[in-house]
């Protein structure tokens, strides 16, 4: 029996991995990612599986934050070349459902750029949401930036399932990539979902520059908020922004961390975010040994692997997808084609609309905030 295989087992009594041993996870010789790998999928197994659940975003409002995170396009002291729109049609945030639906996705999450939304804009979020759970079973979640808790309240009210709020990195680590909120203002906010009664999704951001003991603090810190899924994203460095350099990461350092992630969370939804294909290049299937969740058709400003790519190399690994509703995509031939356009691009958005032709575009990396 390998160490690894010992820390499975100790996940799957829901013990919890010291951070000597979460430090030995993270030290894995490249040769042996794959040992690590399979211990985790043990795990993995146990609670989820060979099912995949798979999620889409809809980047509803683009652009212009006055926040400084290090990692973002569309920060204050970000000069990249993005898509700048304010918050999109209520037609529009409907379109981003059926299309949702039409990928297979369990989940679809609304975001909007800045560091908290304006009341009238959670009204009119809350209003397209009404409208998408009258039409299309599908669970949603909201990424708004700061709320507080009257704000969470009405999202709740108007049938929002979860809301996604990331810790991003360690409490230490925290102010190294952005000084205009800190790490207990996110605390905060997801203490105001919860309070709503809103489902929690919150993970973080890997390959800012941190430590490997940044990124075991982060996966502790997560265990003490019990998110219901975890969504990881992994740096994809942008021209323009403060990390824009930074090159920390290799496809087998993201599945190490996964594989961490795995052993300290075994019963939650963990999500392979943004920056996938840029960072796990030609080994994204084996982070579905350790995960259970992915985005399809993109992130908010990067392209990312369409949907029926997706499916397809979900297929070629044995496992499955899983859809809780009846699918609207196996009936309608008209949604079905929908999701088997070009990344991003519904006809009604490619020219002449005030929303840019990147349809869940424009936003940065990685795809919550
Ligand atoms: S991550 Fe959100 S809050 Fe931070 S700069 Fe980007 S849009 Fe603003």
């Amino acid at each position: 029996m390998t160490s690894y295989d010992r820390y499975a087992e100790k996940a799957l009594r829901d013990e919890v991995l010291t951070r000597d041993e979460c430090r030995d996870v993270l030290a894995t010789p490249d040769d042996r990612t794959i040992e690590l790998l399979a211990a985790a999928y043990t795990v993995r197994e146990r609670y989820f599986g060979k099912k995949v659940r798979l999620q889409m975003l809809l980047n509803a409002k683009s652009g212009a934050c006055q926040e400084d995170c290090g990692y973002c396009s569309q920060s204050a002291v970000s000069t990249a070349d993005i898509e700048r729109y304010g918050l999109v049609s209520k037609e529009q945030m409907l379109d981003g459902a059926r299309r949702a639906a039409a990928s297979k996705a369990q989940r679809y999450c609304v975001v909007i750029s800045g560091r908290s939304p304006l009341d009238r804009e959670v009204e009119e979020i809350a209003d397209a949401v009404r409208a998408v759970k009258k039409e299309i079973p599908i669970q949603v979640c909201c990424s708004l930036g700061l709320l507080n808790e009257q704000q969470a309240r009405s999202l709740k009210a108007a049938g929002v399932d979860r809301i996604n709020h990331n810790l991003n990195t360690s409490e230490a680590y925290h102010s190294e990539i952005c000084t205009t909120h800190t790490f207990q203002d996110r605390l905060a906010t997801i203490r105001h979902a919860r309070t709503a009664g809103l489902e929690i999704c919150s993970g973080g951001i890997i390959g800012m520059g941190e430590q490997d003991d940044d990124v075991i603090e982060l996966a502790l810190a997560l265990r003490d908020v019990k998110p219901d899924s975890i969504p990881l994203n992994m740096l994809h460095p942008v021209e323009g922004t403060p990390l824009q350099d930074c090159r920390q990461l290799t496809p087998q350092r993201c599945l190490k961390i996964f594989s961490l992630f795995r052993f300290l969370h075994p019963r939650t939804e963990i999500r392979v975010a943004g920056g996938r294909e840029f960072n796990l290049r030609s080994l994204q299937p084996l982070a579905l040994y350790a995960a259970d969740s992915l985005f399809v058709n993109g992130y908010l400003t990067t392209p990312g692997q369409l949907a029926p790519d997706a499916w397809k190399m979900i297929t070629d690994l044995g496992f499955e997808i899983e859809v809780d509703y009846k699918q609207a995509a196996e009936n309608d031939p008209q949604l079905r084609s929908q999701s088997l356009k070009p990344l991003n691009v519904l006809p009604q958005y490619a020219s002449g609309s005030s929303l840019p032709a990147a349809l869940p575009g424009g936003h940065f990396e990685q795809p919550v905030k």
